[in-house]
């Protein structure tokens, strides 16, 4: 490819690189086997050599990856997109025909990225790596469409690069740190906090968890911050277990996902139990419904595991995920925890109070702790107690503070 393609500098006329990749195949590969996957990448590749028309050079990357060289596209940029259009259109249509093998219907459809190569455009390995941006920009928009590159789309990549270097380097530069926020029970008695991290950069400043979390999360780095987290929250507690104002409170831990599904979460979970010294009965590991999507009975299996060593469960954020309620039985729950979109806004629509009241019903009838988090005013906290909430975290009570804030509060 990298021979075929011309170079950009003195190129006359524009010539493009068409990025496209299959939806779908991977579902087919897994659960038809290899021979239909085959037979699928055939018949998706013939029909992306015909509806490139002849002259274009097509190339398969590997797996379900396949680019197009079209050259000689006319002296006007202008006209040089209209056909990319036009050619985009045509792969996709082609693509998105069902597909027969052995009496077998699929379906798939393609994500497409388009690169111009000419004046001011890089090396070979460049434009790829552009046509393939564009076409997860492709993917990101739902997928079955095309996406030309564009350089602010280049920008965004290389300053999200240096902010995902920069969080890999955050845990040694001693930039990271824990807040706590209280949460009390019905008599405003302080039962526990909740572990809130905080990532302190030298220029940005206090860079908020809803900005690097997902950053953290594409790039797997939440497994080693998530590994940082418990070690300093399960550190904490073992403190507060010998601080005689302190000794009873319970601390929750937000785990990702990801983290939770490292096939070692457990053992290194026991094996910062022990070395910490903390208590598991007063750790609360806060889950959100979007783990128990892909794999319910072995993230069920984890907790089990999990549960006999005496750490408690929540699930955080609920009411907000897709999740089906006939899995919440089976669980190893202590906790449902009403998400704050509820709670804040509560008087201000009706449909709030429905909810939360039903989550509360719920949690009451399967004998779970119900506790609201966003908990602003007064008036929200007495609701919710009518109600029958057994438990409240937010503003009211107080915000997420650093360590030497809280334990001057505790202490009175
Ligand atoms: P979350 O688990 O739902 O945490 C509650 C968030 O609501 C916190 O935001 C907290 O500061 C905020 N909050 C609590 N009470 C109130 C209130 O009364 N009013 C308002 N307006 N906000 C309130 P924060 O600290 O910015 O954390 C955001 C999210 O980042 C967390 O949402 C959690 O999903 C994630 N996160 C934080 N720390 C960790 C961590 O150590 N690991 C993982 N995986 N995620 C974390
Ligand atoms: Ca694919
Ligand atoms: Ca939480
Ligand atoms: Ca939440």
């Amino acid at each position: 490819l990298a021979q075929a393609m011309p170079d950009s500098r003195d190129h006359e006329q524009p010539a493009a690189l068409v990025f496209v990749d299959l939806d779908g195949f991977k579902h087919v590969n897994d659960s038809h086997g290899h021979q239909a996957g085959d037979e699928l990448l055939r018949i998706m590749a013939d029909r992306i050599v015909e509806a490139s028309g002849g002259k274009a050079l097509v190339a398969r990357l590997g797996g379900d990856e396949f680019v197009i060289l079209v050259e000689e596209l006319g002296l006007s940029v202008a006209l040089a997109s209209q056909r990319m259009e036009r050619l985009a259109n045509r792969l996709l249509a082609a693509l998105a025909e069902p597909c027969w093998i052995s009496d077998r219907r699929h379906l798939l459809s393609g994500s497409i990225g388009i690169t111009f190569l000419g004046a001011g455009a890089g090396d070979a390995e460049e434009c790829l790596q552009q046509a393939e941006m564009a076409m997860y920009q492709s993917k990101q928009a739902g997928r079955n469409t095309w996406r030309f590159f564009d350089p602010a789309m280049q920008a965004v990549a290389v300053r999200r690069a240096l902010f995902e270097s920069e969080l890999r380097q955050a845990e040694q530069r001693d930039e990271l740190a824990l807040h706590y926020q209280i949460q009390v029970d019905r008599s405003a008695r302080v039962t526990g906090v909740e572990a809130l991290l905080r990532w302190h950069h030298p220029e940005y400043g206090t860079v908020p968890p809803y900005d690097f979390i997902p950053i953290a999360e594409q790039s797997y780095l939440i497994v080693s911050i998530g590994d940082w987290v418990l070690q300093t929250a399960c550190a904490q507690l073992a403190e507060w277990q010998t601080n005689p104002h302190l000794a009873g409170l319970s601390m929750a831990v937000n785990i990702s996902p990801l983290q939770f599904q490292q096939p070692e979460f457990v053992y290194r979970l026991e094996k910062i139990i022990v070395a910490t010294g903390a208590n598991p009965e007063r750790l609360k590991l806060e889950l959100t419904e979007n783990l128990f999507m892909e794999e319910p009975d072995a993230v069920r299996e984890t907790m089990r595991r999990i549960r006999i060593l005496g750490v408690k469960f929540a699930l955080d954020d609920f009411g907000t995920g897709y999740s089906s309620l006939g899995y919440l039985n089976r669980l190893p729950l202590d906790q449902l925890k009403i998400d704050q979109s509820f709670v804040r806004p509560l008087f201000e629509d009706g449909a709030n109070e429905v909810i939360c009241a039903s989550i509360i019903d719920l949690g009451r009838n399967l004998g779970l702790e119900v506790i609201a988090e966003g908990v602003e005013t007064q008036a929200h906290r007495d609701w919710l107690e009518r109600q029958g909430c057994h438990a409240y975290q937010g503003y009211l009570f107080g915000r997420p503070v650093p360590l030497e804030a809280l334990e001057e509060n505790l202490r009175g």
